[in-house]
């Protein structure tokens, strides 16, 4: 059989309003990740999950600011505000989400020398999250994905699922973006189609 999977992006209490990191319009598309899931055979959720002292904090580099870059072993590497630190509230997904569905839970960023924002490497596409070994097991083909945020962790999960070889298609309705520079969004989204993958709205599934 041909199994369809929705891999829900980040979907934790940082990344929306309140947050330490907070996506605007985040907490806006719970909804359609609950709304989404009865339509699918396999639900996997990603968290970030860091370690306090990572590297991508800037408040772990004397003098620098979130938003500056920096060289983190080898791969440049933006700053962020302390986020997603595994076993606080931050770090849990927002209340509101269902996750009495979920298949699977891949928890990424987990090693302080270099983020991840995909769901299936990390930046440097060293390490393998084990995902794609998953979605094939369970018999995936079609990998759907929705979340936060659209030009980074979304962005990156949907390059790799296609590199994987699925067929990968974005809910954009379903996601928002971080828009450190006005067009980010919208550029996110052109080199995903680029890549060959699709963008959809959330009508049109199950239809
Ligand atoms: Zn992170």
């Amino acid at each position: 059989m041909r199994a369809k999977a929705l891999l829900l992006i980040d979907l934790q209490n940082d990344f929306c309003p309140g947050g330490s990191l907070a996506v605007p319009g985040g907490d806006e598309v719970i909804e359609v990740a609950n709304r989404m899931q009865q339509h699918f055979d396999v639900i996997v959720a990603t968290q970030d999950w860091h370690p306090a002292d990572h590297g991508a904090f800037a408040a772990n580099h004397e003098g620098k600011n979130p938003g500056e870059f920096i060289d983190l072993h080898g791969l440049e590497q933006i700053l962020w505000p302390v986020h997603g630190v595994r076993d606080t509230p931050g770090a849990d997904f927002v209340k509101e989400l269902d996750t009495s569905k979920l298949t699977h839970v891949i928890r990424k960023g987990t090693d302080p020398q270099v983020d991840s924002y995909s769901a299936f490497y990390d930046n440097g596409h060293r390490k393998s999250t084990g995902l794609s070994d998953f979605l094939r097991q369970q018999g995936v083909h079609d990998v759907y994905i929705l979340g936060l945020a659209t030009d980074y962790c979304v962005k990156y999960s949907a390059l790799d699922a296609r590199r994987e070889g699925f067929s990968t298609y974005v809910i954009e309705d379903g996601c928002r973006a971080v828009e450190l520079k006005a067009g980010d969004a919208q550029a996110a989204i052109e080199e995903m189609r680029h890549s060959g993958v699709a963008i959809i709205h959330s009508g049109q599934i199950g239809l």
